[in-house]
């Protein structure tokens, strides 16, 4: 393949074309199917059940919820990746003709099998393998994972275009800019706005964020999803996860990348054109809005969610993030510039910090303290080579992690 013809597919892929509407039922896998995402896109699909048809569904070790899922969808096959609830999805699934299987390599096979759309809605890195054999068949991947991204962009999306798979954004921002860029031309860009709503402690002092309960941050003002993100949203790495997202996502420099607090969640993501036009898409805060948009792509398919009204909303307000308060932001934007192996270090360290918070060994402030200390610990160890492969990832994501659990005493007794 000539250069010219290999850049034409990637700018095609970064924002696909509207392929003709098919009246054959669309086959799907759900990765991560018992999860906040999952449950959305099952209500979707059971709203809408004689246009799909459910190939495989995956889930950690809710094996009874993945087996009801999987008798209710009519699925071929349902994984676990906790080898040891193996027995009782084979249980639960007995007689039902469905296929059960567990293990982490049984998770890819799920995602390998011929389902034209895969949703990726899997927690935390563990994303990466499977969402990566879907995108490597050239399949549809509607990613609402996006640690994956952050653990392995560039790779990522190189292998998408390579094999001619079409990534669609399901998380609220990303999903919104995916929309608006259609008004203009890519040339014609000149930065990206994501909005976060500043998660409940937008307005708290430093003094009380300090002491942040896990009950206290597991309580989203606006959205409700699963834990990781809600945690991610309290302390605003969602915010700074999201802009590594949204940089490999649609190709562009960091410096085209901004982020506005806004507490009403109604206005999702603002493209801005060179003439300054401003593209914004709204809605309620309300998953099921940017899931469909990826699930009946290219058309557009009704929704439960509740209808906008904005007399009733009344005030959008807008704000500039406090990285005083909320330093995670900060130190994603740092290592979003470094590039290398810094996103992946991040995204491991905040994994390991999230866990230690919610098991209650580490403090809500030193979430942000213990990564940051990962990263500048790695940084003196020197290697910092961006990750050409997927092993190469795994193992930048393993040793920041074995980092950060290195780390932790030392970042845990500072809170006191
Ligand atoms: P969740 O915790 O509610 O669900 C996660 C799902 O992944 C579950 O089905 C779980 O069984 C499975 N899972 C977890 N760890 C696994 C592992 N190691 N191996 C295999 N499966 C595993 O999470 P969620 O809120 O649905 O979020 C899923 C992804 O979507 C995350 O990456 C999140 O950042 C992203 N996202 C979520 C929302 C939201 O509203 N919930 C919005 C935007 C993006
Ligand atoms: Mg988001």
């Amino acid at each position: 393949m000539g250069s010219s013809m290999k850049r034409k597919q990637l700018a095609a892929k970064a924002s696909p074309a509207r392929p003709e509407p098919s009246h054959q039922p669309r086959s799907v896998t759900l990765l991560g199917a018992t999860g906040s995402i999952g449950s959305s896109t099952v209500d979707l699909l059971r709203r809408n059940f004689a246009l799909y048809r459910v190939e495989a569904v995956t889930a950690h070790r809710e094996a009874k919820a993945l087996a009801r899922l999987a008798r209710e969808l009519n699925a071929r096959f349902a994984v676990v990746a906790d080898p040891a609830v193996y027995g009782e999805l084979k249980t639960e699934l007995s007689g039902s003709g469905i296929e059960a299987a567990a293990g982490a390599a049984a998770v890819v096979e799920a995602a390998q099998r011929p389902a034209d759309w895969v949703m990726a809605a899997i927690t935390g890195a563990a994303s990466l393998a499977p969402t990566l054999a879907a995108a490597e068949r050239g399949a549809t991947v509607a990613l609402a994972n996006k640690e994956c991204l952050v653990c392995a962009g560039a790779l990522f999306m190189r292998r998408a275009a390579e094999n001619g798979a079409t990534v669609l954004p399901v998380d609220s921002e990303h999903n919104a800019i995916f929309q608006a860029l259609s008004a203009g031309r890519r040339e014609d860009l000149r930065r990206i706005v994501l909005t976060a709503s500043g998660g409940p402690f937008r307005t708290w002092p430093l003094d009380a964020i300090r002491k942040v309960s896990v009950e206290q941050a597991l309580k989203h003002p606006t959205w409700s999803m699963g834990p990781k993100i809600t945690i991610d949203s309290a302390t605003l790495m969602n915010k700074g996860l999201e802009l590594i997202e949204a940089l490999h996502l649609f190709a562009l420099r960091p410096d085209q990348l901004d982020v506005v607090v806004h507490p009403q969640s109604i206005v999702h993501g603002l493209v801005e054109f060179r003439d300054g036009s401003v593209i914004a898409q709204l809605g309620s805060p309300d998953m099921r809005i940017p899931i469909s948009h990826c699930l009946a792509w290219p058309v557009r398919m009704a929704t439960p969610a509740p209808r906008l009204d904005l007399a009733r909303v009344a005030t959008l307000s807008f704000e500039e993030p406090d990285v005083e308060r909320f330093p995670a932001l900060a130190i994603a934007r740092r290592a979003l510039a470094a590039g290398g192996a810094a996103p992946t270090i991040l995204n491991a360290a905040n994994e390991v910090a999230v866990r230690e918070f919610v098991d209650r060994r580490l403090g809500f402030c030193e979430i942000a303290a213990l990564v940051e200390a990962t990263l500048e610990l790695s940084e003196r160890r020197g290697d910092m080579a961006e990750p050409q492969s997927v092993e190469e990832a795994l193992a930048i994501d393993h040793n920041a992690r074995r980092l950060a659990a290195d780390l932790l005493p030392e970042i845990a007794a500072m809170a006191s």
